[in-house]
């Protein structure tokens, strides 16, 4: 049967719960329907349903649960909520029933009720099994027969009271523990009863005694007399409403028993009740006596810091931050920036200094304010603003990175200008360099002798020089110079110490008992009172020069002997100048012998005015094209007498290659040229008067011969016609003789003409023949041009060497007469296989009187003066001739002369 229309009074108004109870089908339960519930149940539960307190009835032997809305809550959700109601008390609280069961006996049986607060029981709710606080009471509910029914439950769960109690324990606790690790004071005043509380902390600072309640004025009595009337209008201004009631302030406290000081602040905060009257002052006193001092220290350093920068005597300058903000910088740094305090400090420092940016320094900066690692620079080289320009300067630096605690802020700086250094170390390393290599050039050996302690230091070469080894003393060296030459070193060593200057030249002996010639240069060391302390000193081997000199000393000796044995004179003649240095052989050539100096031109004034330009041209010749010359002229001496001299000269060039001196000989050949003219004249005269008997001689042979072969005594007429050939011989010897008497006077006649040259050739060839039989004269001419010159003269010279050709070629053989032809010239030469020249003796064979000589001498006859004639017709027609010839082979002599190779008409 549904119960739901029944009209349950208790129910009514019972909330969710009153509804729940009413929903519930009871006649199926134990209790079965509302109807028949005892009044008592009834009464019970609309006093539960109808309080907001939270409650619950346990009913009957299965102790069925009730409950209300207000008890609800602690079913939470997901949990009990709504099973709970009706259900037995048992299947209800599982969880909790082996504590809660005694307790429901106990009031059920004894009808006792208890009491328990913040008791934990864990219930299943909201999905699981929580940690829940009760404070509860159980107390029996008595039925008609005075028999305890049911079990009454009010209750209240008490958690989140349980828990903000245990938070605040532990926040107490938390605050204890801080208290005590900040080493705090801790206190309390009443300014109403003008008591004073605090921690042991506090009192033993304060001197004050352990356990007692205080008045304030005997807390005060702890601060210092100075501090003591700030501390208590500190205190009095906090205790004003209108002050909002801060309390802070800092003092000092002399314990009145230790007298130990402490530096404290005291920092509190005042309380105030509705009407505005501070009720309660309480706060902390924290001994700040370290760091009072350390801050103190820390302002000191850091003025003592910045005033260290100031003053420093270098540069130096802290840059804040990552923008390197110039903070301080001394006057050095802003010289060495190039530029003025107004336009860096407070600055980013590449901003003020834009003009280095981008040499690297950014990044080093940056470096170091990152990695903390200071950086440190050696002789680096900066540009920095000099003016209008960028100028290098070397500096030494070092960044260091500027710390506050462990926190790097920026960067110090410090840095030298060392340019100078660098500049004249790169100098002095220069010239170190420089000496050194010229040292070694000229491998000169060094060393630094003290005169204090007679230690020498040497370099190996300068061992070297000595013979000797680097372990050697001042006396060694001394010991190996020749005794000869000890003098000397003693006088120069005894000049250096008043000149300050070593210099002088010794022969050392080398342990193998050569002796090597040495110059020793050197310098002292004075000190501030000018006593001398070392000498730096070098050492060359002149050996080999010191050998040259002598060598050419003795050259010189032999020179000067053969120059007087010869009568010769030498000079030596400047170009530029034209001053000349001679012997006294050369001024009496010249005729100049009062003379003590004269010149090119004073010399040139006494040759004879007919050799003067000649001479002047070969001079001049010589010097332009770096060769010599060599020629015979005449002198006017002073006295009027006329001198030949030959005088010969060589050119000498400067390193430059300018021509600075002719350095010759002289000598005079009067004599030989006196005696040549007399020869000349002999030969001259003799020739004349030989050749008008010989003429006679050859008229009368002809004649005789002539006479004979008209008698008929042709035998007779024979032996005449080979004195003929005879006489021919001897005229042609008369002609030469006549010719070179001729050449040497000048005289020798030349008749100039156009003619063909190989008819001229053929001519000469032909009539030559006809002398031979056992020789065949080939002509192999093939220029057909002509010559300009004297033809009889030119016929004479191919005679000449045809001639000889045929002369120095014994045996039977061919003579071959060739010729070559340029643009301006034509060649003839004559080949024959005979008994041909030294190579030696080639030269000569064109001089005068000149023959080969040797065993076949008197085999071929000839007076040495076919060539010599040759030679001077061609010089005088602008020719040459010359002879290629191997001795045994046979000779090819040729001429050349000036030609227009023009085909003849
Ligand atoms: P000579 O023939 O009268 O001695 P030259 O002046 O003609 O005089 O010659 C000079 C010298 O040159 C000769 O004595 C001779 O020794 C040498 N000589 C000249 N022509 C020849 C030649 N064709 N072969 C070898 N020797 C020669």
């Amino acid at each position: 049967m549904q119960e739901t229309n029944t009209n349950f009074s208790f129910l009514a108004d019972g909330g969710e719960c009153g509804d729940l109870i009413r929903s519930i089908n009871w006649s199926e339960t134990s209790l079965g329907p509302v109807d028949e519930w005892p009044q008592i149940l009834k009464t019970t539960l609309g006093l539960i349903l109808h309080t907001k307190f939270p409650m619950f009835l346990f009913w009957g032997p299965e102790l069925i649960c009730f409950y209300n809305d207000a008890y609800r809550p602690s079913l939470g959700y997901n949990g009990k909520h709504p099973a709970a109601m009706g259900q037995k008390g048992e299947e209800c609280w599982p969880e909790i029933w082996d504590f809660i069961k005694p307790l429901i006996d106990n009031v059920l049986e004894k009808g006792q009720a208890s009491w328990y607060e913040d008791q934990l029981l864990p219930i299943y709710r909201n999905g699981r099994l929580e940690d829940v606080y009760w404070t509860f009471s159980y107390s029996p509910v008595f039925d008609e027969t005075g028999k305890a029914a049911g079990v009454f439950v009010t209750c209240n769960e008490t958690t989140e009271k349980v828990k903000t109690l245990s938070r605040l324990e532990e926040s107490r606790d938390e605050l204890e523990f801080a208290i005590d690790a900040g080493e705090l004071g801790t206190w309390d005043y009443n300014p109403v009863t003008n008591k004073f509380f605090g921690n042991a902390r506090l009192k033993s600072w304060f001197g004050l005694p352990a356990d007692a309640e205080l008045d304030l004025t005997t807390a005060l009595n702890a601060i210092a007399e100075k501090d003591r009337a700030r501390v208590t209008q500190a205190i009095e201004q906090s205790l004003q409403k209108s002050s909002g009631g801060g309390y802070d302030v800092s003092y000092t406290i002399i314990n009145p028993v230790t007298r130990q000081e402490r530096f404290v602040r005291a920092k509190g905060k005042a309380f105030f009740n509705d009407t505005g009257d501070a009720y309660r002052l309480n706060g902390t006193v924290q001994d700040i006596t370290d760091d009072s001092i350390a801050r103190r220290q820390l302002v000191a350093s850091e003025s003592n810091f910045k005033a260290m920068v100031l003053q420093a005597p270098v540069a130096m300058c802290v840059l804040k931050g990552p923008k390197f903000i110039v903070e301080v910088a001394n006057d050095p740094i802003y010289e060495l920036w190039g530029k003025t305090a107004e336009q860096m400090l407070n600055k980013p420092l590449f901003d003020g200094l834009s003009e280095v940016k981008g040499q690297g320094l950014e990044e080093l900066l940056i470096g170091v304010l990152t990695t903390g690692e200071r950086f440190v620079a050696n002789e680096r080289p900066v540009a920095l603003p000099r003016g209008d320009v960028m100028e290098i300067h070397y500096l030494n630096f070092v960044y260091a990175p500027f710390r506050n605690e462990d926190e790097i802020i920026g960067v110090i700086a410090v840095a030298t200008d060392v340019t100078e250094q660098v500049l004249s170390s790169q100098k002095i390393q220069d010239a170190e360099e420089r000496a050194r290599l010229a040292m070694d050039a000229v491998e000169m050996g060094t060393y630094d002798l003290d005169f204090v302690t007679s230690g020498i230091i040497t370099s190996p070469r300068f061992d070297q020089i000595f013979g000797l080894n680097v372990s050697s003393t001042h006396r060694d060296y001394v010991s190996v110079i020749h005794p000869e030459d000890l003098e000397t070193r003693r006088i120069a060593h005894e000049v250096a110490l008043k000149t300050g200057r070593l210099k002088y030249i010794a022969r050392v002996i080398w342990p193998d008992n050569s002796i090597r010639w040495m110059r020793a240069v050197g310098k002292v060391i004075y000190d501030d009172n000018g006593t001398p302390l070392r000498l730096l000193g070098t050492a060359v081997d002149i050996t080999e020069s010191k050998q040259a000199e002598e060598e050419l000393r003795e050259i010189n000796q032999r020179l000067e002997l053969a120059l007087e044995a010869g009568n010769l004179g030498s000079y030596e003649l400047n170009i530029e100048t034209g001053e000349i240095i001679c012997n006294e052989q050369f001024k009496s050539d010249f005729g100049l012998k009062d003379r003590e100096q004269f010149t090119f031109s004073d010399l040139i004034n006494t040759v004879a005015p007919a050799f003067r330009e000649r001479v002047r041209a070969a001079v001049g010749s010589a010097i332009k094209n770096k060769n010599s010359y060599n020629e015979e002229f005449q002198i006017i001496c002073p006295d009027g007498s006329v001198h030949w001299i030959r005088a010969s000269g060589k050119v000498r060039y400067t390193n430059e290659g300018k021509p600075a001196l002719i350095i010759g000989v002289s000598f005079d050949i009067t004599d030989h040229k006196n005696l040549q003219q007399q020869k000349d004249d002999f030969i001259s005269i003799a020739s004349h008067e030989l050749k008008t008997p010989v003429t006679s001689i050859k008229a009368y042979t002809q004649v005789l011969e002539r006479m004979l072969k008209q008698k008929g005594d042709e035998r007779e007429a024979a032996m005449i016609a080979k004195m003929d050939a005879q006489v021919n011989r001897l005229t042609s010897l008369i002609g030469d003789l006549l010719d070179v008497t001729k050449i040497n006077s000048g005289k020798l006649q030349f008749n100039d003409r156009v003619f063909a040259f190989n008819e001229l050739v053929a001519e000469v060839i032909e009539e030559l023949q006809r002398t031979t039989e056992k020789h065949v004269l080939i002509n192999n001419v093939n220029y057909t041009g002509t010559v300009h010159a004297d033809r009889d003269r030119i016929a004479q010279v191919i005679t000449n060497l045809i001639s000889n050709a045929i002369k120095y070629s014994p045996l039977p053989g061919n003579i071959i007469v060739s010729s070559i032809s340029t643009e301006n010239e034509v060649q003839l030469c004559v080949q024959d296989f005979g008994v041909g020249i030294p190579a030696d003796k080639q030269e000569l064979v064109f001089e005068q009187f000149y023959r080969v000589s040797g065993d076949k001498q008197h085999t071929f006859p000839g007076l040495g003066l076919g060539l010599y004639i040759s030679s001077e017709i061609l010089k005088r027609e602008n020719g040459r001739i010359w002879v290629n010839s191997v001795e045994g082979k046979g000779s090819t002599f040729c001429f050349a002369l000036p030609a227009s190779p023009v085909t003849q008409a």
